[in-house]
Order: C-alpha cells, then structure tokens, then sequence
C-alpha cells in the first residue's frame, strides 16, 4: 500500500473504532484497522468482559468482522492505542492474523504520533499455521 491516503483512511478508522473500545476493566483502549487486499477496511476494537478471558482484542474483532463478511486475504493492520509507545499485536492475534496473511504489515500508532512498522513474519518468525497440520 503506497498510497498515503489509503494510510490515512486506515488510521481515521482505528482511530474511530478506538473510541468505541469498552474497556471498562484495563482502561486501555485499543482501535484497529484492518484492510483487505482489495482495500475494503474493516475496524475493530477491545472488547473486555467482567469474565476477563472472554474479553476480545481489538485485532481479533477486526478480523471476525472480515470473516464474517467474505474477506480472508489482509495487507494491512493499523493499531492505535494511547501507550507511550507503539503497542505490538499480543500473542494470540499474531496467530489469529497469521492464518489469513502471513504478510500482514502491522502499522502500529499511538495518540501521541508515535508510529512502528512491523511485517507479521517478523513478529511471528515460525508460525503455527493451516499446513501444520498433518491432514491439510
Ligand atoms: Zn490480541
């Protein structure tokens, strides 16, 4: 994605869907951006619960949103959060994100201005995915 205003597109809806986070329990508030190959975005925010483990991250929501929507092939994923410093996805949604785009660059933002570029691959160096398993 060269395009700039692309970029930005993806940034206003993370931004947007950080502002939706309900995030009553950590007070962290994360938006993300998820945008598919042909550059349909779909956002997604933190979803905590008073049962802390059903709780979602905001990168897992985008992505169950895609899902559900037809789209399974992402080029990009903007996070946005308030930290002092751009903030990686966690664990399980690198290997959420990982079975759909082994390639996903991850643009992550703060609301200070603060920005780091991570390519999926990197964060996810050996990853765990559908041809891992014997019968595929
Ligand atoms: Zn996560």
């Amino acid at each position: 994605m060269s395009d700039a205003g692309q970029l930005q597109l993806l940034r206003q809806a993370a931004v947007a869907a950080r502002e939706h986070a309900y995030a009553p329990y950590s007070h962290f508030r994360v938006g993300a951006a998820l945008r598919a190959t042909d550059g349909t975005i779909f956002p997604g925010c933190n979803v905590e619960n008073s049962s802390y483990p059903a709780g979602i991250c905001a990168e897992r929501g985008a992505i169950a949103a895609a899902v559900a929507a037809g789209y399974r092939t992402f080029s990009h994923v903007v996070i946005v959060t308030d930290a002092e410093h751009p903030t990686p996805p966690c664990g399980i949604c690198r290997q959420v994100l990982v079975e759909f785009s082994s390639q996903l660059e991850i643009i992550s933002v703060t609301t200070a201005g603060a920005e780091t570029i991570w390519s999926l691959s990197d964060l996810l160096p050996s990853p765990f995915t559908p041809q891992s398993l014997p019968h595929l």
